[in-house]
Order: structure tokens, then sequence, then C-alpha cells
């Protein structure tokens, strides 16, 4: 009988795990892990694969090298208003304008994945809200800035100075050329001006600094 060798063992090791390494993912709180765009990518299509009923997976457009800016539509579909008839509340969520904001990007995601799996769990109050409110999600604004780990995008511009809200006041950062002048602001802007103009609530998280705004 031949030797196996450690090494093939390993590699025979690595292939039969390969299917599941998604399952696998470490924890993002306890094991301080965080997404990249493929691993994001995975994540939102099988919440739209599996939770077909409250979740819509949508692109509000791409980053400068052509990645999808990935929005998660979470609501329970099956209504178009609330109980009363009254409009669904809309809220309006964005996460990772700076790439190197990690837990900024991952509050995103895991607001994200509150509603979902409390939905899926029964969680009554979860159910309530999403009978009653849309939730929007821009997980991962800056893609390319994140999967190399800088605040900046592809074109070194400071996408939070990216608006046109005091564009180039800001004499420290980089604004661009001109307001939304970077494909990731301009689309964002496009989604909360087409999509979510009368959102009631919008929150951009960020991780500037260790404490909760
Ligand atoms: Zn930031």
């Amino acid at each position: 009988m031949p030797r196996i060798t450690p090494v093939l063992v390993l590699a025979v090791l690595l292939l039969s795990s390969a299917p599941t390494a998604l399952a696998q993912q470490p924890d993002i709180v306890q094991e301080h892990w965080y997404h990249s765009y493929l691993t994001l990518t995975a994540d939102v299509q099988s919440w739209a694969a599996d939770h077909s009923e409250i979740v819509i997976l949508t692109v509000a457009g791409q980053t400068e090298l052509g990645r999808n800016l990935w929005v998660v539509q979470i609501s329970d579909w099956s209504v178009d208003a609330k109980p009363d008839g009254a409009q669904k509340e809309i809220v309006y969520i964005d996460g990772g304008h700076h790439g190197n904001e990690h837990l900024g990007t991952e509050l995103a995601f895991l607001t994200a994945e509150y509603y979902i799996e409390g939905w899926a769990a029964g969680d009554q109050e979860v159910i309530d809200v999403l009978t009653t409110t849309e939730i929007h999600i821009l997980i991962m604004l800056n893609a390319d800035g994140n999967d190399i780990d800088t605040r900046w995008n592809i074109n070194q511009v400071d996408l939070n100075r990216n608006y046109d809200h005091y564009w180039n006041t800001c004499p420290v950062t980089q604004p661009g050329s001109d307001a939304f002048s970077e494909s990731e602001t301009h689309a964002n802007s496009i989604y909360m001006n087409t999509v979510v103009p009368d959102a009631d609530l919008y929150v951009t998280m960020h991780t500037g600094v260790w404490i909760m705004l």
C-alpha cells in the first residue's frame, strides 16, 4: 500500500472542506472578522434566495472598478402598506464609505442580518417592524477601498467628502474633482433621490472613533 504523504492529506482535507467554507465564516464580533466584496456578495445573494418573501436584492450602481453596490431591501413584501392603510415607514442605511472602517460596514451587515434572521425565527418584534417598515441597506459603498483596506476609493477620493453638501470645504481630505465625481457617491445620490426620497430615517455607518454616536 502506498504511503500517503502529509501534503496529500492536507490537500484532500482542503478540497473536502471547500464547499462549506461560507457556512463556516468566522464570527464577526467574536473573531474580529470582516467581509470582502466577494464574501458580502455571496451572503446577500444567499439572503435573497433563502428569504425571498422579505428580501429584495438590488444594485444601486457600480464602484469605479465595476463592483456592484448591493442594496438589501427588507420588508414584509406581501403587504404594501401598514395594517391601518398608511404608508410604511422608510429607513435608509448605508455603510462602508471608508474602506478601512470595517466596523461601520459590518454594523450595516449585522443590522440586515438581525431583521432577516429574526423574521426567520418568528421574532414578533421583528415581524412587527417588517410589516410596517421598509429597510433599505447599502452595506458596502466603497467596495474597492474595502478590499485594499483604505479610507479612499480607487481614485484616492474621500467618498464622504464627495457629496455636494459643503463640497470642497474640508482642507485635510480629498473631495474629488467635483461633487459626485465618483461613481459610488453618484449612485448613492441617485438611489436616495429616486428610491427612498421620502425616507423617514437615514443612518450612515462609520467607524471614525471608538464610540457610538
Ligand atoms: Zn468614515
